[in-house]
Order: structure tokens, then sequence, then C-alpha cells
């Protein structure tokens, strides 16, 4: 199923189509790169299958927000040794990117801008926070440099993708999901699908375009 067929295509968004959706980006905009961390990549703890393979896509996007001068994000989840997302505390992960070990570094062949507002979020032991905004202060930074829409990427689509792009929107974000930039779990078949289904509904666009 193609998903932007859920809703009315703008002028503009139909221009997206000819000139590369990347073209769109303005020093308004953030680019908002979630999680891309050892762990979640093949190889790692909690591995999201094909998950390295967003790394190119983002990179592309936070290379292309420099040259324009729009906000970059990039997030880690960030653990405590006995977080309760951990099975071993009873919750439903295996042990995953734990403050400092390596499994919890960015994936190395990411961009690292030389500005970008850094969140790390699930630092506390006992709260689970799947959303970038849970607990931290970045809608209040985004708000504060007047930021109006952003463009989200990263892992794991049907988790804290999910939950970072419904939050955003919420908080008044205009979002977009720039779906080859990012991967799902799918612990059940077809959460990523229905993810996406979930965030079109809520208002977000989905991007099918690469850049
Ligand atoms: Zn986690």
């Amino acid at each position: 199923m193609d998903t932007t067929q859920g809703r009315a295509l703008t002028p503009a968004s139909a221009d997206i189509e000819c000139n590369g959706v990347i073209d769109q980006l303005q020093p308004s905009d953030a680019v908002v790169v979630v999680d891309i961390q050892k762990d979640f990549c093949p190889g790692g703890a909690l591995a999201v299958p094909a998950g390295d393979e967003v790394v190119e896509v983002l990179n592309r996007w936070i290379e292309q927000a420099e040259r324009v001068g729009a906000t970059v994000v990039l997030t880690r989840d960030w653990h405590p040794p006995h977080h309760c997302s951990f099975k071993s505390q009873g919750g439903p992960w295996p042990a995953h990117c734990v403050q400092d070990t390596a499994g919890a570094e960015y994936h190395p062949n990411l961009r690292i801008p030389q500005i970008a507002i850094y969140v790390d979020k699930a630092t506390e032991p006992d709260h689970e926070c799947y959303s970038d905004f849970a607990g931290t202060t970045l809608g209040k930074q985004l708000h504060d440099k007047s930021i109006k829409r952003l463009w989200v990427g990263g892992l794991a689509l049907d988790y804290c993708v999910r939950a970072t792009v419904l939050e955003g929107l919420a908080l008044g974000f205009e979002v977009h999901l720039l779906k080859p930039a990012t991967r799902a779990v799918e612990v059940k078949s077809g959460d990523g699908q229905r993810a996406i289904a979930e965030m079109l509904a809520a208002g977000a666009f989905i991007e099918e375009a690469a850049s």
C-alpha cells in the first residue's frame, strides 16, 4: 500500500516528487535522528533488522541541514544498568544502550555535526521513555528556536520513532516521517506498517523518497 495516498497532496508536496524532498529543508526545520546506536544495528544487543541501512540516508539529511542552516537533533537511548525495560528487571527487552558502553555509541558511520541538539532519554531506572520529548527539554528547545517542521528518521520505527512523531504532532509541530530512513523491530509482523498508519491518521506526512 502506498500510504501517501491516505492524504491529499498539496501542490508543494506534489513538487517533492520532482525536486527531491530534501530540497524542502528550511532553516526553521529540524532533522531528528532517533537512536542510531550500535545496539540497534545488526550485531547489537537489540538489533533492528537492516537498521544500519538508514545511516547513509540520514547522513544526507544531516549534511543538507548543515548546508541550509536547519537544526539537527541527535538522540540516544541512554539507560542506567538496571533499567526497567530490561528483561532482568521484568521488562520486555534484552539489556541495551547502557550508558557509557560500546553498544550505546552512535553507529560509527553516522555523521556527527559540529552543532546539534543532543538528547539522552530513558535515563531514569524506573521510567521507560520511547519518545524523544518524554522527560527531556527537546520540545522547549525546538519551540525556543521557532522550529516549525520536524523531519524524523532513525530506530526503531514502531517504538521510538513512532512515539516521537506522535508526540511531536501533539506538541504542534508539522512532522514528516522519512520512511526510507527508518526500520521496524516488528516484534509482531506488521507493527511497522501499523505505526505508519497511526502516524498518518494523527496528521504526519509520510515521505516515501530517500532524499
Ligand atoms: Zn531502550
